[in-house]
């Protein structure tokens, strides 16, 4: 619909950088033959970024295929299980059935976070994977250094730890730890990011997890081949060129958080720290019907129905003003109407 703001699958509204659309056009003249199957030269670079080996670096068609790949690796049916906690990433229920493995919840704790005490219990003998989202989506909130490393030592080595860290750019937050610094010490644990946010390749669909090399090796074996192709491979490569662009425009995004968090807590919403590109509204049973509103005032956000609303927030203030205003009224009607 011509003139609607899209809030709801927080990608950056600004298109690629034109380096990154240069790189995107001169792969596709090659568009006749097969992708670089081993990715090597994208995974050369992403080893070098995070100072780790290319070995520890496997690249998929988006991070929720990495996540596939981990859990088809460790589960082979519904007597193996995966964790996660709840509410959080929807793709993690949803690869967990395709696999045909059992997925448990762990509900978030009374503060939007992940309980990683209740999570410490939550795991059995049949646990084969665990993911922990951080920042977590849809809720924003994020767990700190201290907890994640105490969490990671309680679990078992057989277990492995997914850490979705797909908005790890927009983190400000100190205490929260950079996954890649957990590494060395974690021979289970996979961290994932993707170019869908940040890096604003949402539609080439490229992601990549870093973790030990036999880890890594086993995420490979049950890859599809070629599943990353030419231009994708081609743009994340021109993207990592062009990151100081891309982490500035981060900045505006990170800043209007904070305006967007702060204009919707002075109207009377509750809204948790987010570290991410998004907010989460936890309007309980109002969640469908404030979409609906956002909708007929040309915002589409995320509802969850029952639960909450996320909503990206933008790089482009005018978008977020339009959804503050929105908010607002549906603030106002429903002040008339309990009034
Ligand atoms: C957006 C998002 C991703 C990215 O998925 P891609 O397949 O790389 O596009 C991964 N994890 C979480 C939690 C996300 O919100």
């Amino acid at each position: 619909m011509p003139g609607t703001i899209k809030l709801a699958s927080n990608e950056v509204a600004a298109p690629p950088p034109a380096r990154v659309l240069a790189a995107i056009a001169e792969a596709a003249t090659g568009g006749n033959r097969y992708p670089d199957m081993a990715v090597s030269a994208l995974r050369e670079r992403l080893a070098a970024r995070h100072e780790v080996a290319d070995e520890q670096v496997a690249v998929g068609c988006g991070s929720v295929s990495l996540c596939q790949q981990v859990i088809q690796l460790s589960c082979s049916g519904p007597a193996d299980e995966v964790l996660y906690a709840w509410r959080s990433f929807e793709a993690y229920p949803i690869i967990t059935h395709v696999v045909g493995a059992t997925g448990r919840v762990a509900p978030l704790d009374g503060e939007h976070r992940h309980d990683l005490d209740a999570m410490t219990r939550a795991v059995t003998g049949r646990t084969r994977v665990v993911f922990i989202c951080n920042p977590n989506n849809p809720t924003g909130t994020a767990v700190g250094r201290t907890e994640l490393k105490r969490f990671l030592a309680a679990v078992p080595p057989e277990v492995i730890v997914v850490l979705d860290e797909a908005y790890r750019e927009f983190v400000t937050d100190p205490g929260v730890p950079d996954g890649m610094t957990l590494l060395a010490e974690q021979p289970n644990l996979v961290v994932l990011r993707t170019f869908s946010k940040a890096y604003r390749l949402a539609g080439l669909r490229v992601g990549y997890a870093v973790a030990a090399p036999a880890l890594i090796e086993a995420v490979q074996k049950v890859g599809v081949p070629f599943a990353v192709n030419a231009l994708a491979q081609a743009a994340a490569a021109a993207a990592l060129d062009s990151e100081s662009e891309l982490l500035a425009t981060c900045r505006t995004v990170v800043a209007e958080r904070g305006r967007v968090r702060g204009e919707l807590l002075a109207s009377g919403f509750t809204v948790p720290d987010s570290q991410g590109n998004f907010v989460w509204l936890p309007i309980g049973r109002d969640a469908t019907a404030f979409a609906g509103h956002c909708a007929a005032h040309k915002v589409i956000v995320r509802p969850f129905a029952g639960d909450g609303v996320r909503v990206t927030v933008s790089d482009r203030p005018e978008d977020n003003d339009a959804f503050l205003a929105a908010a607002r009224l549906f603030r106002g009607e429903e002040g008339v109407l309990t009034r």
